[in-house]
């Protein structure tokens, strides 16, 4: 065993053999860090009696395979074949080219995040989006905080700290990992007061819960579930009204939130934000990353008086939007003043408002341009129609009718779709129906040289083994 220790090479000869690339790129002591770790390793297995005899050059590889990694990014591109436009693992709604030039030039330098140039001193982030914010929504001002969960912890924390909230019993919903509303009242100081039942809640079941300590009346939208049959809930006027009488606010958690109506969408009949003003709420918050199709952001809309005391709340420091996302989020919001136009420039209405026969269209350019790749594959392949979701928690239960490649093959369904995400741009896939499916309504023109390269590669690869 000492022999074969002894084979282990010194550090500086490690460090001579390596690429000059990792000299360049880091500094000594990170690279020295990853020897010691992968010599450790190399020693506990020899100790085992797992290896028995030294091959520098494997030794070498090992390191630059462990050099390499910290020069790679975890954050990067992937191919989303799912068909899920919001797909909150993979980053939710993307972002437009021309947006990101226009970050691009603001922020590799200085900007007015914070600075009025007609007073020539202080300004206010706050106020960039909300003159935008009113104008496309209808709404009397605006606030925008760091997301939605957020904007619900600091409406309710301030307007009902040490007081009850009046919720239907078929609104307590949690969204995604961790948002519980229950929990979250309680992480704001507010106590819930739930009423009704999950399926029916009536005007006197609010009305009866009233009383001296109640401070709002909340309605969250049930965007990632739906109760059918026998079901009643109380519709924003008549709680508008109710609030108004016994002068509490009332505030609704829209979730993903329309400012758009998505009539043209079949099944997507998302209440749009001004509809919501005008029926009477006083305060709605909605992600920007939703339906919005911008950057994360809460965003917070509704009466004056109300958004002039969230203002004042000492959590606004720590809720508070970046400056990045704020830019991505001002960018959106001045395309949304043509609904045109924000539906061909912003990506994720894009994607949404792709007809059947655009993305049947798209698939088969594809198909035409990579046929001879595609037949050296010896895997079956198909256009087939294809159910794509919107995805981001919301509205689980609408279908976008869609179009997309299928392959199907005698090679294992599941290694090639681990294969697939191992590629240096992975491609996130489904298997459906014994094949495997590329949804095309989520993959852009210009990865279509990758997805061809990584199916390529993925299933010749497959065969060898
Ligand atoms: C998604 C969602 C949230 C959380 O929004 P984030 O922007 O992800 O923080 C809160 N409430 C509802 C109803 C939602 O759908």
């Amino acid at each position: 065993m000492n022999e074969i220790l002894r084979q282990i090479p010194k550090i500086d000869l490690i460090i001579e053999l390596l690429p000059e690339k990792y000299l360049e790129q880091l500094d000594i002591q990170h690279i020295k860090t990853v020897i010691d770790e992968n010599l450790n390793d190399l020693r506990t297995q020899i100790v085992k009696g797992k290896i028995n005899e030294v091959v520098v050059n494997e030794v070498i590889l090992n390191i630059v395979d462990s050099l390499e990694r910290l020069l790679t990014h975890n954050i990067k591109h992937v191919i989303n074949a799912s068909g899920i436009v919001l797909h909150t693992n993979l980053g939710r709604a993307v972002l437009s080219k021309q947006t990101l030039s226009y970050l691009e030039e603001t922020m590799s330098h200085y900007n007015t995040l914070e600075y009025d140039l007609i007073k020539g001193g202080r300004g206010s982030r706050y106020a960039h989006v909300e003159g935008l914010l009113c104008r496309l929504t209808n709404a009397e001002a605006a606030l925008v905080v760091n997301n939605n969960a957020a904007a619900v912890i600091l409406v309710l924390n301030t307007l009902a700290n040490d007081k009850e909230v009046i919720l239907s019993r078929g609104e307590l919903v949690e969204i995604g990992g961790s948002f519980r509303i229950p929990d979250v009242m309680k992480a704001s100081g507010c106590k819930l007061v739930e009423v009704g039942t999950t399926n029916k809640t009536h005007l006197y079941d609010y009305e009866n819960a009233i009383s001296s300590e109640t401070g709002m009346i909340l309605k969250v939208h049930t965007s990632n579930y739906q109760i059918l049959g026998f079901t009643h809930s109380v519709d924003r006027e008549s709680l508008g009204e109710l609030s108004r009488k016994i002068e509490i606010p009332f505030y609704e958690d829209l979730g993903s939130g329309a400012i758009i109506n998505f009539d043209t969408i079949e099944g997507l009949q998302e209440p749009c934000i001004s509809e919501c003003i005008r029926a009477g709420v006083d305060l709605i918050s909605f992600s920007g990353d939703k339906l919005l199709g911008a950057s994360q952001a809460g965003i917070i809309v509704g009466k004056k008086k109300y958004i002039d005391l969230l203002k004042k709340n000492q959590l606004l420091r720590a809720l508070r939007i970046d400056k990045l996302s704020l830019a991505v989020l001002e960018d959106t919001l001045i395309k949304y003043q043509n609904k045109q136009n924000a539906i061909l420039d912003i990506p994720t209405l894009s994607m949404l408002h792709m007809s059947e026969d655009a993305v049947y269209e798209k698939v088969t350019r594809f198909v035409k341009a990579n046929q001879y790749a595609l037949q050296k594959i010896n895997m079956r392949y198909a256009i087939e129609p294809m159910v794509s979701q919107v995805g981001g928690g919301a509205l689980p239960l609408v279908e976008l009718p869609s179009y997309g490649l299928t392959l199907k093959g005698d090679l294992n369904l599941n290694n090639l779709q681990i294969a697939m995400r191992k590629l240096n741009v992975p491609i996130i896939c489904k298997i459906d129906n014994e094949s495997i499916h590329f949804d095309f309504r989520t993959i852009f023109d210009d990865e279509f040289s990758m997805l061809i390269d990584g199916i390529t590669t993925v299933t010749l690869g497959a065969q060898l083994e």
